[in-house]
């Protein structure tokens, strides 16, 4: 085998008493298992450290029920009783040599306590982060003695649990440190406010009790934020930024860095493209300290992660999403395989799931998650069982995702796709404004059917009940997808909007189509209230196309919340001219005119356009699975057809990908079976 280019990545760092055997450092992330789904979240951790990582770390650890993050599901080190289930993860991560990481946690007002109900603390009194009404009240000095001995405490319980690593954190607006150190949540007039140095002496102590008391066998790393991308309004890592590292530069073993708030840090490709986007705020770090520095931005490529390490930006390649996306990605490095790397997208679907308190999923990756509780694993599945041969129809992320896997099983595989490209529906969303990433959804898995001698693809065939039954196969995988459709029906109304008929209707992908030759203001009607309308309104203006967007939603595209995007969404609607008009339904349009409903009191309006976009909702394309269902009892009786991904039912690519993989692995299992036997779940002790 030639040299490895990116052998530098493979490079041992010291970290205070600790070693990492190379490079790739999984920084803390949230995944919606914490201390509730103890054995899913060492099996999620133990894929990655199995895939190389030499670190792999927690998501924040709550220190005390005056921390309480519900309804969110983080980790928790309350007391020793936390113990075992973190030993879990500890032990999962070092079976592959990795280091173990924990990222101690109080939030302050970042903490609502809406299950342990002790009122929040913070530096200054102030209404909590969640939106509900309740303010944390202001730690008095007794208040900040304690929180440091349940500090101290905490990291004497991580090292009891096995932990290399412990995190002091001051980042993401999320913590009690971070909120001394900033200006504007801290107007304290004794020696924890006022100046920097009292600002951050709060951290200092931390960092340095958590050193007396495990210093000898943990590394200490040190979390900040250096910029808050507010300008002068917030943290700036040319100012203030640039004065924490100074002054702290040789108190922790390991700086890592990064951007606040979360919105910043985990900024998606559709508002932040570029790969690195925080090294400008970053890369001084390591001019300042001698420690080792480690952070991220979507950091996927080889090339460019070698780079940084070359030009002394980084010593560790920090990684969330890279990770969830590719837990083997270090070990694809290493063995030259990079071509094979799944690639993150920048979705945020990984953080939607964090948001809706569930367990992590990914839309490159749908092992994702599933590592303990379906045990599986990105890189493994089981071979095939027997000779026969499968037929998938349609090549959107369900069909190629199930093509892929069966293929990898060692199955014979027929791919039918009616278009000339591979893709589905991401060839069509990827070509909108800012979704140019999510082709490789794509493009990784063409690569690898490109690469298989056991999938043969048929592009630009429509397959037909008659073809299929002439092609003889009996496992037939119908992943046809589904259509938007154009009469209105969607969230708000279950019938159709009178008077559709009379106008210009657009489907989304007919709108796009058509956008060279659109001169008139298009309405786009969002209904469905996720995160396309919002796309196309930004597409469409970008190409010169005056929009007014009509929605029964309060915001645009609400959805996108739970990615981190509304506000940047609507931001970017605003700025491009487009008339947002909310809280409206349509009831009926007569003659161009479209009739406004306001969603609480009934009040009519009038709006005149001449076309309108609909994006409500979509009906499966079944047709073909119905017809070999219903149509023939012969096919029925010998064939296994199963229906997957938006044909079945519509919804995120990641559901399709994910609907893919499942028919993939469930493949020979009696539909019974797969019925029972879900998948397992982690019970409460009744003891
Ligand atoms: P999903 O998200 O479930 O994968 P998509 O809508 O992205 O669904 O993809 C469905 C694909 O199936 C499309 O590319 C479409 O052209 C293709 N398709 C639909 N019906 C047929 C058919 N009868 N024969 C072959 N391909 C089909
Ligand atoms: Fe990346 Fe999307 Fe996967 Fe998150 S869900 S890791 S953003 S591909």
């Amino acid at each position: 085998m030639k040299k490895n280019p990116y052998s530098r990545l493979f490079d041992p760092v010291q970290i205070g008493p600790v070693v990492t055997k190379n490079r790739f450092y999984q920084v803390p992330h949230c995944c919606g298992m914490g201390h509730l789904r103890p054995k899913a979240h060492a099996a999620m951790r133990g894929i990655k450290a199995k895939g190389g990582w030499g670190v792999v770390s927690t998501e924040e650890a709550e220190i005390h029920p005056s921390s309480d993050l519900a309804p969110y599901v983080e980790q928790r080190i309350w007391d020793k009783k936390d113990i075992p289930a973190l030993q879990l993860m500890t032990e999962a991560v070092h079976e592959h040599g990795a280091l173990a990481a924990i990222e101690l946690t109080h939030s302050g007002h970042n903490s609502t306590n809406l299950f342990s109900r002790i009122p929040a603390i913070s530096p200054d009194a102030q209404a909590v982060n969640f939106l509900y009404p309740k303010q944390a009240r202001r730690m008095t000095k007794k208040d900040i003695s304690e929180f440091r001995a349940w500090h101290k405490k905490a990291a004497l319980n991580a090292k009891a649990a096995g932990f290399d690593i412990v995190y002091v954190y001051a980042g993401h607006g999320m913590s009690v440190a971070q909120q001394f150190i900033l200006p504007n949540m801290n107007s304290r007039s004794d020696e924890y406010g006022g100046s920097l140095e009292n600002r951050l002496r709060l951290t200092r102590e931390l960092l340095e009790e958590t050193r007396d008391a495990i210093g000898d066998t943990c590394g200490i790393a040190f979390r900040f934020a250096v910029d808050e991308l507010k300008g002068k309004d917030g943290m700036q890592f040319q100012e203030e930024g640039q004065a924490v590292v100074e002054l702290l530069s040789e108190h922790p073993d390991l700086w890592d860095v990064n951007v606040s708030d979360w919105s910043n840090d985990s900024q998606t490709s559709r508002f932040q493209p570029e790969e690195g986007y925080q090294m400008p705020y970053v890369e001084f770090v390591k001019s300042i300290t001698t420690k080792p520095v480690v952070g991220v931005g979507r950091l996927t490529s080889p090339d460019l992660m070698v780079k940084l390490v070359e030009k002394g930006s980084l010593d560790l390649i920090g990684a969330a999403r890279p990770s969830i996306a590719d837990p083997y990605l270090p070990s694809k490095i290493k063995d030259q395989k990079t071509d094979q790397i799944k690639e993150c997208i920048g979705c945020n679907i990984c953080v939607s799931s964090d948001n809706f308190t569930v367990p992590i999923r990914c839309t490159q990756n749908p092992t994702m998650g599933e590592e303990w509780r379906r045990g599986w694993d990105p890189e493994t599945i089981s071979p095939k069982i027997t000779d026969q041969k499968a037929l998938v129809v349609g090549s959107g992320p369900a069909g190629l995702e199930c093509a892929v896997q069966l293929a990898r099983r060692g199955y014979q595989v027929i791919l039918a796709e009616s278009k000339s490209q591979l893709g589905g529906r991401v060839l069509f969303e990827s070509s909108l404004k800012g979704l140019s990433a999510w082709k490789r959804v794509v493009d990784n898995r063409v690569h690898e059917i490109l690469q298989k001698s056991n999938i043969e693809v048929y592009k630009d065939s429509k397959l037909s009940l008659e073809l299929v039954k002439e092609l003889g196969i009996n496992n037939i995988f119908l992943a046809t997808g589904s259509s938007w459709r154009k009469d209105g029906i969607g969230r708000s109304r279950r019938a159709p909007i009178k008077g559709v008929d009379g106008i210009k209707v657009y489907s989304p992908e007919e709108v796009v189509e058509n956008e060279k030759k659109i001169k008139d203001t298009v309405v786009i009607y969002d209904d469905e209230q996720g995160y396309l309308a919002g796309v196309l309104a930004d597409h469409l203006s970008a190409k010169g196309i005056k929009v007014v967007f009509i929605t029964p939603a309060s915001v645009v595209s609400p959805w996108t919340d739970s990615t981190l995007e509304q506000k940047r969404v609507q931001r970017a609607l605003i700025d491009s001219g487009v008339k947002i008009i909310c809280n409206q339904s349509i009831n009926k349009i007569e003659d161009e005119t479209v009739f406004l409903e306001c969603v609480y009191t009934g009040n009519i309006s009038k709006h005149e356009c001449k076309s309108i976009v609909m994006v409500t909702e979509r009906i499966s394309n079944n047709s073909l699975y119905e017809n070999l269902i219903n149509n023939n009892s012969e096919v029925k009786t010998k064939q296994n057809i199963k229906i997957i991904g938006d044909a079945e039912a519509p919804g995120l690519i990641a559901d399709a990908v994910y609907l893919g993989h499942l028919a993939a692995q469930n493949f020979e299992a009696e539909e019974a079976d797969i019925q029972r036997g879900i998948f397992m779940r982690e019970m409460p002790s009744l003891k």
